[in-house]
């Protein structure tokens, strides 16, 4: 069975083609509420018989579709996603012209209905003969050790593919790029190691940076632009120096989508220039900030954004529409708006963690730290101060001795403890420069953490896991995998749900488990973190006519308080696949991804 978007030409005859059986009738019900009722018995009647044929999983899989199918013909769905998917199929049952359904929407319900009939091959990484019935004991475990060791080998074999900045030839081509960045800015060989003299020399317009570095003629375009615009645009020497001479060898692929902005991101934030609170606030921090500086959505915890700007601007970066540009002067917050917050914060002791973040709190020289760290070491009630810094990443210099001992300095064990978060991409941003400021948190008895944002850019099997893998050598721990934000601006970045399930259950679930401590999330407006992990977190209630799959996001209070849930959508899966398919993938290699919902 073909899988691959490209051999598939998802339509709507296909669609009634291959489910004649299951439509039959349909055309002749009176009212979409009748046809509702017998495609609803339907699913209902697969499933059952699906139980009744006792093959292996595959009853697991047609309960799945057949609930999920169940959700996406509820009246209630369509009421909450403003879209009938009973009204589609059954028009299309009555050869009812339906323009507006795109391929990726036939797509889905394709797939679907033969995850309901059980005709998927779903075992996408490797193939293996069933383990002979009678064979036991000892036979049995060396047969099993075999088919682990076959399986391990394809995981390396698929993780080879991400070239680590550890590697020597990685170690040697970023010292050649070092001295050409040094000299397109007039730097001297002993500047490379002074954070100060990065953050004198961040890389802002695009004529300094392709002196520095190699751009794609897009890539120049859309730095211009975002110039032109006063889009917040900056890169450190450090990090543009990560960036290869070959760019078209695709190493340094998401270390480039870090900082270039595509050109639609570009268009979007422009047009909003003069309102970007209004239009990319898309965790309505706005709604969530008791006091000017603080952010609240959980009960223990709590954030404070001091300062407003970092060393360089991440293009999807959460508050990109706070942060005006990379290491702007005067974005420390008056240091009596940061006593207020802290006040409030003492006035509420249920808060026990903070989160400093902004902005980079550790862009801040180590006075204005130190004199900020002294005032939340004040507040009795917090256990955990949390620090959230790119800084290891993007200028590992900053991470001196004395920052090292600086924060350590508020380490009281037993008492109070301190720890860096920090966001890591990719293999290819761990450098030994990287290893060394993360050993100087380490070495102290900090520990750190890893935030993957989980873009498009990172997403091709086992890429995330070979980051993992690494990040454990070094020390750091995978803490949180953050799917993109559903920001329109973003569109490029987004990953669909079902990507980041499969992820976590094809690749990251192959690695010993503290690998793989990160929890998967997804930050909702106004709600905070839904955790993905659990398909009983939300519910897939309709397929829009692009193919965006719809879901109700359940508050992470259910059962505990009573709040709204969240409805939003997805990206399209066909849309993914394509993008995947266009940038070299086998798309095959994927296609279980349909039954992640
Ligand atoms: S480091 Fe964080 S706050 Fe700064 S630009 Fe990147 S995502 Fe935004």
């Amino acid at each position: 069975m073909a899988h691959e978007p490209r051999d598939v030409p998802y339509s709507a005859d296909l669609f009634l083609r291959e489910n004649q059986d299951f439509l039959r009738g349909i055309a002749a019900c009176g009212d979409v509420h009748a046809a509702r009722r017998i495609l609803y018995r339907r699913a209902s009647m697969r499933q059952y018989g699906a139980a009744e044929s006792g093959h292996d999983l595959r009853y697991v899989l047609a309960r799945d579709c057949a609930r999920v199918l169940r959700g996406l013909l509820a009246e209630r769905s369509d009421r909450l996603a403003g879209f009938s998917v009973t009204q589609a199929i059954w028009d299309l049952a009555r050869s009812v012209a339906r323009p507006d359904l795109q391929p990726a929407f036939h797509a889905e319900l394709i797939h679907l209905m033969r995850g309901l009939q059980g005709k998927v091959d779903l075992y996408s990484v490797a193939k293996e003969p069933a383990e002979p019935e009678a064979l036991n004991g000892r036979e049995a475990a060396l047969f099993r050790s075999e088919q682990l060791d076959r399986l391990w080998a394809t995981v390396q074999n698929r993780m080879d593919r991400y070239e680590s900045g550890l590697l020597p030839q990685a170690i040697l081509r970023r010292e050649r790029r070092r001295q050409r960045v040094l000299a397109a800015l007039g730097g001297r060989p002993e500047d490379w190691t002074d954070w100060h003299w990065h953050t004198a020399n961040v890389l802002r317009s695009v004529d300094v940076l392709a002196n520095a570095v190699k751009l794609h003629p897009d890539e120049a375009r859309a730095v211009r632009r975002s110039g032109e615009a006063h889009l917040p645009f900056g890169v450190t020497p450090y990090y543009a120096s990560l960036m290869d001479d070959d760019p078209e060898a695709g190493r340094d692929r998401a270390v480039r989508a870090q900082v270039l902005p595509p050109l639609d991101y570009v268009a979007r934030m422009a047009c909003h220039r003069d309102d970007r609170c209004m239009a990319f606030d898309f965790m309505r921090e706005g709604d969530t900030s008791p006091v000017d500086l603080v952010t609240r959505r959980y009960p223990a915890i709590a954030i404070l954004k001091p300062y407003n700007t970092c060393p360089q601007i991440c293009v999807y970066c959460q508050r990109n529409w706070e942060i005006e540009t990379a290491m702007a002067p005067d974005a420390l917050a008056p240091w009596e708006r940061i006593e207020a917050a802290c006040d409030w914060i003492q006035a509420h002791p249920a808060i026990r963690e903070l989160l400093i973040t902004g902005g980079d709190p550790l862009a801040l020289p180590d006075e204005d730290l130190r004199r900020l760290l002294d005032r939340v070491r004040a507040i009795p009630s917090l256990d955990l101060i949390r620090i959230g810094s790119r800084v290891p990443v993007t200028l590992p210099f900053r991470i001196t001795d004395a920052l090292a001992d600086l924060l350590a300095g508020y380490r009281v064990p037993g008492h109070r403890d301190i720890c860096v978060v920090t966001h890591i991409e990719h293999p290819y941003e761990v450098t030994p420069e990287l290893v060394a400021a993360a050993a100087r948190l380490i070495g102290r008895g900090l520990s750190v953490y890893n935030q993957l944002v989980y873009t498009f850019h990172v997403s091709r099997r086992f890429e995330a896991a070979s980051l993992r893998l690494l990040l454990r050598r070094v020390g750091i721990e995978p803490y949180y995998t953050f799917v993109p934000k559903g920001k329109e601006e973003m569109r490029a970045y987004r990953v669909p749900i079902a990507r980041v399930m499969q992820e976590q259950k094809e690749e990251a679930r192959l690695l010993p488990g503290t690998r793989r401590t990160d929890e998967p999330v997804y930050n909702l407006p106004g709600l905070g973190k839904n955790h993905i992990r659990a398909v009983q977190h939300r519910d897939l209630i309709s397929i829009l006519p692009d193919g965006a799959r719809v879901y109700e996001f359940h508050p992470w209070e259910k059962n505990v308080v009573r709040r709204q849930a969240y409805v939003g959508s997805d990206v399209p899966l066909l849309e993914y696949l394509q993008r995947l398919e266009a940038s070299g993938e086998d798309v095959g290699e994927y296609r279980s991804i349909w039954y992640y919902y």
